[in-house]
């Protein structure tokens, strides 16, 4: 048997294999989207940590003490920007951190919302979109580690071709959708740049933040809209409550689709791990609901 002190010296022999020996490049991602955009990228030379984890919501999101040491840990942080994070400058100023704050969406065409033109912070429902956020944290990753250049510029290569798939993929799938039945409701308008790059409508009674609640005036313009459009069906988040969904379907008659990922990953066990896999879900979702 192994003493105590023995079992300690193992243990640490065996954390420190010639894969630990060089230090791995900190990095925190805002949310579980980047964060896996982050360890794709990243590969074995990063260790990246996320503050806003599966299924939860980024907009309303309150950072806890263990965020801001976090965040004094990082070498590098990844944002959103576009106002998705409203959070974040409060916590960098909170944690001390001087690490760099890179605006992954950087170099998107920005889409403007509602009434107001606020900037919609929901890019990476493009695939287009997020290969520019790839470059940039690729980017990002090389001017904190510069001897890992070649590792990140090969991992951002093959995830990039990945992604080119995936935008293949989704182009294929909407075709199957007749082109009046391309229209759907969705808690909260975290679709438009899914709207604009697929053709695929979507419509909202929430706002781009889920920070405000539906107004009775925008459900009864909904409920109309409904109607009047015949619009097949609607979606539930897994971000969002439920319930004004559900009543909607009711008093109109329109279908439960199922369940789109707006904002956030699932877990491990979820359908949805992985950006590709959300895309994936969502598209199916969407052409089982409205193809038929
Ligand atoms: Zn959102």
């Amino acid at each position: 048997m192994l003493s105590r002190r023995h079992l300690l010296a193992a243990i640490v022999l065996a954390v420190a294999s010639p894969a630990a020996a060089q230090e791995r490049l900190k990095v925190l991602a805002t949310f579980s989207v980047l964060g896996d955009l982050v360890k794709h990228v990243g590969g074995d030379r990063a260790e990246v940590s996320t503050l806003v984890g599966p299924d939860s919501d980024a907009h309303v999101y309150a950072p806890s003490p263990a965020d801001a040491r976090k965040v004094a840990d990082a070498k590098v942080v990844i944002a959103n920007g576009l106002g998705f994070e409203g959070w974040m400058s409060r916590l960098v100023r909170a944690s001390g951190s001087k690490a760099p704050i890179v605006v992954s969406s950087n170099g998107i065409t920005v889409r403007k919302a509602g009434a107001s033109g606020e900037a919609d912070p929901h890019a990476w429902q493009s695939v287009a979109n997020v290969k520019v956020y790839v470059a940039n944290i690729r980017d990002a990753l090389i001017a904190s580690d510069p001897a890992g250049r070649d590792v990140y510029q090969a991992n951002a290569a093959a995830y990039l071709a990945k992604l080119d798939t995936l935008d293949a993929e989704i182009r294929a799938a909407v075709t199957a959708i007749p082109t009046d039945r391309r229209r759907i409701i969705s808690s909260h308008d975290a679709f438009g740049y899914f709207q604009e790059a697929y053709g695929i409508e979507f419509i909202a009674p929430q706002g781009v933040s889920t920070e405000t609640e539906a107004s009775a005036r925008d459900v009864a313009r909904i409920i109309t809209q409904i109607r009047r459009l015949k619009i097949p069906a609607v979606f539930l988040e897994n971000v969002s409550d439920p319930r004004l969904m559900q009543r909607l379907a009711q008093e109109t008659g329109a279908r439960i689709g199922g369940k789109l990922y707006s904002d956030a990953l699932t877990s491990e066990k979820g359908d949805a791990p992985t950006y590709i896999d959300l895309m994936r879900h969502n598209v199916k979702q969407l052409v089982t609901a409205l193809a038929s």
